[in-house]
Order: structure tokens, then C-alpha cells, then sequence
């Protein structure tokens, strides 16, 4: 039997009813705080993820799917959401129309990851990005939608962690002396770290290897480095969030690791989750639209992982119910072989059309089993009531109507079924 991929997921009922609800809820807050649905191509030219994201990260040196096409083009499935977004955005000259632009995106990404709990090859984001604002206030806005998710979502204790990792200009200073300071001691850095000074610095930053932490621990900060505009950006920012009563604690060996990150890098973690608790992870980008050959549009945005949303949800305050119950269920006894069966399986299943024309959500068994796997079957899918065709009321051309809620059972005549279990579901209508 041919089986799924290696860290692909298959997302079977009544899970997907879980994924559903939480799409729902992800688009219903993008709709309260303005963003709207951009949907990219879950594959791009290779380039526009090494340029962007960087040649030394983890993302692109050992994560990406990438493959030739049969026009012998380089193309990577994507690893992420905010390149392809910031692409599209100058592609169609977005940037001439309306700033700042709020764009949400809900979709599939791919990398090349060991599997783990939580973590698949193929997995589901959903972002938000503002394009066109330099201001502070963009970036409290996405940093609070954060939160808000995991509020409506009940994960109570979320822990938010803000740093500025600078601009470029005030990064080069402070880049030389942590280069210089890690060289000093790179006979105690893990392998990784080793090769990072040279490629990526700070990375080494947010090693999890705990020799590597004591190293860093004294490290330089890039927050003695900042330029004016980056110092008073980050000041306005922690203004903002105590303006609001958002405590958060600032971290400055917080760095997200993507090239592209300037200024504000933030964390929401969720503590339950344990060594993987970032449920939201984001910053600003004030120089990618450049990287990608357009004009300066700053951007700040976040980026979630869905299947980890889903995991804290499930160990949280509120989980996401998973079921999905139908209205009423159509259970038709089966009796001799008399034809007689065959009219009431008839009856019942116009029964069936009609409530369902009203918008009343409900089922039968086509396999005419017993009553009682029908009534199985009825329990099975949550039904609030069942109508039972049996012989007898069937011969006074009644059926009778049972609440599965509060256990009555009513006879009621076959012409006025549709209108008392509309009234009953439907409320008189
Ligand atoms: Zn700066
Ligand atoms: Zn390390």
C-alpha cells in the first residue's frame, strides 16, 4: 500500500472540523482588524527565497523543497509567506495604491524539517503583514492580533518577548564587535555557532546550546548600537505596549534568524507547550521590498503555525470542539418483505430532500440495517432528533419524532412532519 510522505499530515473528520473552526477564527479577526486575503503560489523562483531569507539560514541551506522544472527553472516550494506576499505586492504595483496595505495570508507551506510532534514537512500558516508603514503603531498592531488569537483561542498565560535588532546601518558597528567578542571564545561554541560568526552572527545569539548561552550571556548588545531612528523606535514601541497594559519582557538574544528582520523582532510563547512553545513569531522588514529590486516599503508582519495553534488549543482552556452534529436523523423500520418497507423508505427519504431544502441538516441509512444500527448511526452523528418510520404510525400515516436532547417522543402526522421539526430546529419559522 502506498502510504503519505514522510512528515505530511493527513487531516481526517472530525479533526478537519477543528482546522475549520479555526480558519473561521482566524478570518474573522483579520476582517476586525482590516486585513485582507492575499493567496500566493505555493511555489516561486528559488531566488526569491535566497535573496531574501538568507543563503546562511537553516531555511535555505537545509529546509527548502527545491527541484528543476521541465523548463529547466529553479523553483522552491515555499517556506514561508512573507517574501512571496512582498513580491506579488511590488509585482502588481500595489505600492502605488492605498498605504499602508494589510494583507492576511492562510495556506500550506513546506520544509524540509526532521518530523517531530507538532511539526510536518507540509504544514499550514497563516501571517499577517503591513506594508507601507514605518510606524510603531503597525508594529503594536500586529503584536497584539497575536495575543488576541491566543485570548479567543483560551490560552491564558501567554508571554510576549520584543527586541530591536537594529537596521543595517547601526547593525555594522555591532555586527564587527560581536564577531570580534565570539572569536575570543569560539573554542566553547557548538559546531554550528563556529561556522555562524563568519555567515550569520547573530544567530549565535538564540543557540539553545546552553555552552553557547553562557558565551552570549555577555556578548555585546546590539541595544548600546542603535542609531537614533532605531533608538527612538523602540522607545515609541514600549511606550505603545505599556500605553495598552501589554506587559512583555524584552529579550535581546531574540533575533528570528531570517535575514530579512530589522528593527522590532517579536515572540508570543505559550509556556504549556513546553521546549516548543512560540505559537507567534514576527517583526519588521523595513528592506526587503528593496532586496526584491522595488522602492523602500517598510513592513512589519507575523506568521503562525497552525498545527502548534491547534496543539495549545487542545491542552488549553477553551478546546476547539470537534464535532459537528447534524439536526435529524431518518430511521425507517424494516419490516417484511412486503413492499410495505419499501413505501416508508420511500416517504422517508422525500422526508429527507424537503428538510434538507429548509436548510435543516440531516441524514438516513442508506444500507436499511436494523433499527438498532440506526439508531447507532443516529447517535453517531450527533442528531437532535430522529423520525422514526415505524409500521404502525406508518399505517396512520404518522411518524413519530423523538428529541434526542430531552428524551420525548411525539407522533406527529406525516403532512405536518416538515413543519413541526422546522419549528422545533428552526424556531417557528
Ligand atoms: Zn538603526
Ligand atoms: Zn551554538
Amino acid at each position: 500500500m502506498i502510504k503519505a510522505p514522510r512528515g505530511t499530515n493527513d487531516i481526517l473528520p472530525p479533526e478537519t472540523n477543528k482546522w475549520a473552526y479555526l480558519e473561521a477564527l482566524l478570518r474573522r479577526l483579520s476582517n476586525t482588524y482590516n486585513f485582507q486575503e492575499i493567496r500566493t503560489p505555493i511555489f516561486e523562483y528559488t531566488e526569491l527565497f535566497t535573496r531574501t531569507v538568507g543563503e546562511t539560514t537553516d531555511i535555505v541551506q537545509k529546509e527548502m523543497y527545491t527541484f528543476e522544472d521541465k523548463g529547466g527553472r529553479l523553483l522552491t516550494l515555499r517556506p514561508e509567506g512573507t517574501a512571496p506576499v512582498v513580491r506579488a505586492f511590488l509585482e502588481h504595483g500595489l505600492d502605488s495604491k492605498a498605504l499602508p496595505a494589510k494583507l492576511f495570508y492562510l495556506g500550506p507551506m513546506f520544509r524540509y524539517e526532521k518530523p517531530q510532534a507538532g511539526r510536518y514537512r507540509q504544514f499550514m500558516q497563516y501571517g499577517v503583514e503591513i506594508l507601507g508603514s514605518p510606524s510603531p503603531y503597525s508594529d503594536v498592531e500586529v503584536i497584539q492580533m497575536g495575543v488576541k488569537i491566543a485570548e479567543e483561542l483560551g490560552l491564558l498565560g501567554t508571554t510576549l518577548f520584543i527586541n530591536t535588532i537594529g537596521c543595517p546601518e547601526c547593525r555594522k558597528e555591532y555586527r564587527e564587535d560581536l564577531v570580534e567578542y565570539l572569536k575570543d571564545q569560539i573554542s566553547d561554541l557548538c559546531p554550528d555557532c563556529r561556522s555562524r560568526i563568519d555567515t550569520n552572527p547573530l544567530r549565535v545569539l538564540d543557540c539553545k546550546n546552553p555552552e553557547c548561552r553562557k558565551v552570549t550571556q555577555d556578548a555585546p548588545s546590539v541595544h548600546d548600537y542603535l542609531c537614533d531612528e532605531c533608538e527612538a523606535h523602540w522607545e515609541t514601541l514600549k511606550t505603545i505596549l505599556t500605553s495598552l497594559g501589554m506587559e512583555y519582557t524584552v529579550d535581546p538574544t531574540l533575533v528570528r534568524g531570517l535575514d530579512y528582520y530589522t528593527r522590532t523582532v517579536f515572540e508570543i510563547k505559550w509556556p504549556p507547550l513546553g521546549a516548543q512553545d512560540t505559537i507567534v513569531g514576527g517583526g519588521r522588514y523595513d528592506g526587503l521590498a528593496e532586496q526584491l529590486g522595488g522602492s523602500h516599503i517598510p513592513g512589519v508582519g507575523f506568521a503562525l503555525g497552525m498545527e502548534r495553534l491547534l496543539l495549545a488549543s487542545d491542552k488549553g482552556e477553551k478546546p476547539i470542539d470537534a464535532t459537528c452534529p447534524i439536526d435529524c436523523f431518518i430511521v425507517v423500520a424494516v419490516g417484511e418483505d412486503d413492499g410495505f418497507s419499501d413505501d416508508m423508505y420511500i416517504r422517508g427519504f422525500q422526508l429527507l430532500q424537503d428538510l434538507r431544502s429548509s436548510g435543516i441538516s440531516c441524514d438516513f441509512d442508506p444500507l436499511r440495517r436494523s433499527m438498532r444500527a440506526q439508531m447507532k448511526h443516529a447517535d453517531r452523528a450527533g442528531a437532535q432528533y430522529t423520525i422514526i418510520f415505524g409500521e404502525e404510525e406508518f399505517r396512520n400515516s404518522a411518524v413519530s419524532v423523538r428529541s434526542m436532547k430531552h428524551g420525548w417522543q411525539k407522533q406527529i402526522a406525516l403532512d405536518h412532519v416538515l413543519g413541526f421539526v422546522k419549528g422545533e430546529i428552526l424556531g417557528g419559522t
